[in-house]
C-alpha cells in the first residue's frame, strides 16, 4: 500500500523516533509500504517519520542510480551492492569514516528543495534488518548518503538542518511557504 508522505511542517518530522523492540508481522507490513511508497514517488531512502510514525526504521535502494556511484563492505570484503537492494533498517546505529565530502541531496518531504550537503564520505553502520537479524557494513558514496539523510529523519533531524545557512537563507521563502502549506492541510476544517 502506498503510504501518504508528510511534508516539512508535519510534527512527525521532528519527532525522535522510537527504537523497536519487536520486529513482527506489524513491523515488516510497515517496512513493505515504505519500500512500496518509496519507489511510487521515485526517492532512494524513507524513514518512518515520512509517514507519520516516529519509529527508528527506515528503508533505502540505491541499486538502480547509476550516475552516483556507491560502495558496500562486509567484513572488510566489497560486495554487490544489487544483492543487498533494498535494505530494511531497523534501530540504525551509524559511525563516521573517511573525509567529508559534499553532494546534492533532495528529500521526498521537501518536493523540488535541492542542497548540497557535505556529509563522511563513508560510514559504519550497525541495525537489524526485518527480520530482526542484526547486519554490519561498511558503505560509501550515495549510500552512504542515504543512509546518514534517513538515519537522521529517525532522530528528528532534517536535510535543512545540515545546509551552511547561506544556502538555508536563500531557501527561506520556499521553506516557509512549505511549512505554511502543510500546517495549513494539517488544520480542522
Ligand atoms: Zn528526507
Amino acid at each position: 500500500m502506498v503510504l501518504e508522505i508528510v511534508k516539512y511542517g508535519h510534527p512527525a518530522l521532528r519527532e525522535r523516533g522510537e527504537k523497536i523492540r519487536q520486529i513482527d508481522q506489524t513491523v515488516r507490513a510497515l517496512a513493505a509500504d515504505m519500500l512500496e511508497t518509496m519507489r511510487d514517488a521515485q526517492g532512494v531512502g524513507l524513514a518512518a517519520q515520512q509517514v507519520g510514525r516516529a519509529l527508528q526504521l527506515f528503508v533505502v535502494d540505491v541499486g538502480e542510480v547509476e550516475d552516483r556511484p556507491s560502495t558496500l563492505e562486509i567484513g572488510g570484503q566489497l560486495v554487490s551492492l544489487e544483492a543487498h537492494m533494498p535494505m530494511v533498517l531497523i534501530n540504525t546505529e551509524v559511525q563516521p569514516l573517511g573525509e567529508p565530502e559534499t553532494g546534492p541531496e533532495g528529500c521526498l518531504s521537501f518536493p523540488e528543495i535541492y542542497a548540497d550537503i557535505t556529509r563522511p564520505r563513508q560510514v559504519q553502520v550497525q541495525a537489524l534488518n526485518e527480520e530482526g537479524d542484526p547486519v554490519r557494513f561498511c558503505c560509501g558514496g550515495l549510500l552512504a548518503r542515504a543512509i546518514q539523510h534517513e538515519h537522521d529523519h529517525t532522530r528528528g533531524i532534517l536535510f535543512i538542518d545540515r545546509m551552511p545557512r547561506s544556502v538555508k537563507t536563500e531557501l527561506q521563502a520556499e521553506l516557509d511557504a512549505l511549512h505554511a502549506a502543510t500546517k495549513a492541510s494539517l488544520r480542522p476544517r
